[in-house]
């Protein structure tokens, strides 16, 4: 049995506002170790459940940001970005019984702490076939198109309620309660491991693949916080101007899918400039 876990950093233990999760910043590096704590957890759980090999993809910004000597020697890790499916890289190689997303976080202009959408302020808000779209919503229909299943969720307990919508068979453990978009009820890392250990345990029993379904096709539909956001992102092929600050584009598999809401958002951050961004 083999799991990937996709580990993002915002719903991490102990992260509530934005210097916690900028790499380079002081807060960062002491949240680090939290983060890479919840992750080890997950690690350690999924082998103590019967799992013979587990691959960390790293998801968060630079997606260098986790402590790979700090994390159980069983473990691989795929560090680093610019990979084809970027969060949930990895689950393509078709080896993959079980995902879990790890640190995973609110969807753009929802509640939740740092809730967003790739982007930290630019886009308020992402459907998906007329649903609103969090990262592990979208992600979630990408590894379904492999036949993989979502088995653990961690992060807020906003991020852990949005999981009951997209993978409601899922292990959730929440590791601190929503107050604002930038404050929680924060548990210790220790009572978050072992929670974490013991829920990814139970988990690895719901890592079994299955025969894939075509769900498309899938329409993205993306709102940006200024209008020149929106037309910047036009000059990706297929991507429509619905709005004076939307735009939407249609995939016929979530592959497209998502990779096509790489480069929206990729361009969309690309058109922000420093002030009067
Ligand atoms: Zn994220």
């Amino acid at each position: 049995m083999k799991i990937l876990i996709s580990a993002d950093m915002e719903g991490a233990t102990g992260v509530t506002w934005p210097a916690d999760v900028l790499p380079g910043t002081p807060q960062w590096e002491r949240c680090r170790s939290m983060f890479t704590s919840d992750v080890d957890a997950a690690v350690r759980g999924f082998y103590d459940g019967g799992a013979d090999e587990v691959l960390v993809n790293e998801a968060h910004w630079t997606m260098r940001n986790l402590l790979l000597e700090d994390l159980d020697e069983r473990a691989q890790m795929l560090t680093g970005r610019h990979k084809a499916l970027s969060m949930v890289e990895g689950v393509q190689y078709g080896d993959v019984d079980g995902v879990a997303f790890v640190g995973y976080h609110a969807g753009a202009g929802t509640e939740g702490v740092l809730a967003h959408t790739y982007l930290a302020n630019q886009i308020t808000g992402v459907w998906l076939n007329g649903v609103r779209a969090s990262e592990g919503l979208l992600n979630a229909h990408v590894v379904a198109e492999y036949g993989v299943p979502v088995v653990l969720v961690t992060g807020d307990d906003v991020a852990c309620e949005d999981a009951l919508g997209y993978a409601p068979e899922a292990l959730k453990v929440a590791v601190k309660d929503h107050v604002s978009r930038y404050a929680a009820v924060c548990r210790t890392p220790a009572r978050t491991a072992a929670g974490i250990r013991a829920a990814a345990k139970e988990a690895a029993a719901l890592a079994v693949r299955y025969e894939p379904v075509p769900g498309g096709p899938f329409t993205v539909a993306v709102e940006f916080d200024a209008e020149h956001l929106a037309a910047a992102s036009t000059v990706v092929p297929g991507v429509e101007r619905t709005g004076e600050r939307k735009v939407a584009y249609t995939s016929g598999t979530m592959y497209e899918g998502i990779r096509t809401f790489k480069a929206v958002t990729t361009i969309a951050s690309a058109a922000v400039e420093e002030t009067y961004g």
